[in-house]
């Protein structure tokens, strides 16, 4: 088979089996990335069978992943493959989100439709089929958000026992519930993050636990079926702009690549430009990219926003993502808490809503607009990463007027929605609701 696990760094580009069990290149620490070669690929050939795969009923076939394997063809046994039918998450128009955002159109590729409600299935299905090609038993992530809801669902559909490491006091509800609903063995330790993903590294090799936290080149893979099933989607047809929200950058990392290959392999004319949207209070990516290197990059010690799912202070894909973002001619946006909240709000009233992390791309693609960075005419597509059920708490206390910011400052209902308390008297009600 024709495929390596390869060192991301320009300066080192080490090469791998592609079935060892490597987190980081063992010569120089850097980033490891899938690498094939792709000299046999017919672009339009491969176009017309992932159609085909479409009205298929095999399970691969049916998954929004899968369909399209030839794209990263690391499994050279595709008996191991989990899927849930992952992907298959909709393009949809959004009028009243677009003229918020300043643009004439805008359409929503909506990652929370997928099995567990975020985008981390997508990639969950490449690091846990890896985990059972490789003959693991059991695997493992520190987190208390999406990644230990999917890992929780991917490793329990495929037989493998999912442990979750999460620092004490620091849970967000909705989704460790469904880590323990999908059977993960979940332990609390009293220790900050980075002490405990260096505590799980040293157990992962100990009691030969495979670790699919996010640099795991595997969910990368996976994460690359995110632009190509868009450009399916569009007909092959390349947007100006894909705008994400950005937390510990594998995302961007893997639509950079995705679209790279896509590219030097004849299924795309060109690259779209990728915006990266961070939270104010967890940007060191922004900060960095701002500063046009500069200066080092510099973690953030203790990130502050209420979308967790980006408080995110030492995002481990930055050196990634910064090739995909100066590849793509992209940008690196901020939002606030009030503007990621407000437009959090637009984007429900669309009847489509997300969780507050995604949101932040419509607050970003509003101040690019406004900043004349993305044309009102754009061809704009932005992708929403996870479910509105995610965080129903947010919700609530945004439409009733009750939304703090982590610093303690309220945050205006300026959407807000609150329900309206009645007596029980048809006469009132009547007059009420006219
Ligand atoms: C994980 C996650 C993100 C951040 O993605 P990165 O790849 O870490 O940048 C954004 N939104 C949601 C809903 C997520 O689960």
């Amino acid at each position: 088979m024709h495929a390596h696990l390869v060192c991301f760094d320009p300066a080192c580009r080490a090469q791998f089996d592609i079935r060892e069990v490597l987190y980081n290149c063992p010569k120089c620490g850097g980033l490891l990335e899938a690498d094939y070669d792709f000299s046999a690929l017919d672009a339009p050939a491969l176009k017309r069978l992932w159609r085909e795969r479409r009205m298929d009923n095999a399970p691969l076939n049916q998954s929004g992943v899968w369909r399209y394997r030839e794209l990263f063809p690391f499994l050279d046994d595709l008996q191991h493959v989990v899927t849930l039918r992952e992907g298959n998450t909709p393009l949809l128009p959004a009028p009243r989100a677009a003229a918020y955002g300043g643009l004439r159109d805008i359409t929503f590729k909506h990652q929370g439709f997928n099995p567990t409600g975020s985008f981390k299935d997508n990639g969950m299905t490449g690091g846990a089929s890896q985990a059972r090609l490789l003959g693991m038993k059991r695997v493992a992530c520190v987190s208390t958000g999406n990644t230990s809801a999917s890992m929780a669902a991917y490793a329990s559909a495929g037989g493998l026992a999912p442990l979750i490491f999460i620092p004490n006091g620091n849970i967000s509800y909705g989704k460790l519930a469904q880590a323990l609903e999908y059977g993960a063995k979940t332990y609390q330790v009293e220790a900050n993050f980075d002490q405990i993903l260096a505590l799980v590294r040293t157990l992962a090799e100990r009691l030969g636990i495979y670790l699919l936290n996010s640099i795991n080149p595997f969910r990368i893979e996976g994460q690359k079926s995110i632009v190509i099933e868009m450009m399916d989607q569009r007909d092959w047809r390349v947007p100006d702009w894909i705008v994400l929200p950005g937390g510990n950058l594998g995302n961007v990392s893997a639509f950079g690549k995705g679209l790279r290959e896509m590219l030097a392999h004849g299924f795309i004319d060109k690259l779209p430009r990728l915006a990266v949207v961070q939270a104010e209070g967890s940007s060191p990516f922004y900060d960095y990219m701002a500063a046009k290197g500069s200066n080092p990059f510099t973690a953030q010690c203790h990130p502050k926003t209420l979308a967790t799912a980006i408080k995110i202070g030492d995002p481990v894909s930055w050196p990634k993502a910064q090739f995909e973002i100066e590849t793509t001619n992209g940008v690196v946006e901020r939002a606030s808490e009030q503007e990621i909240a407000d437009a959090k709000a637009t984007i429900g009233a669309c009847g489509i809503g997300c969780e507050p992390a995604s949101a932040a791309t419509l607050a970003g693609i509003r101040k690019l607009t406004a900043a004349g960075v993305i044309d009102r005419d754009a061809d704009v597509v932005a992708v929403l990463t996870g479910n509105l059920l995610k965080d129903p708490d947010y919700i609530y206390r945004y439409h009733t007027g009750q939304l703090t910011a982590p610093d303690g400052s309220p945050i205006a209902a300026n959407f807000g929605n609150k329900p309206v308390l009645v007596e029980n008297n048809a006469e009132t009600l009547a007059a009420l609701i006219g």
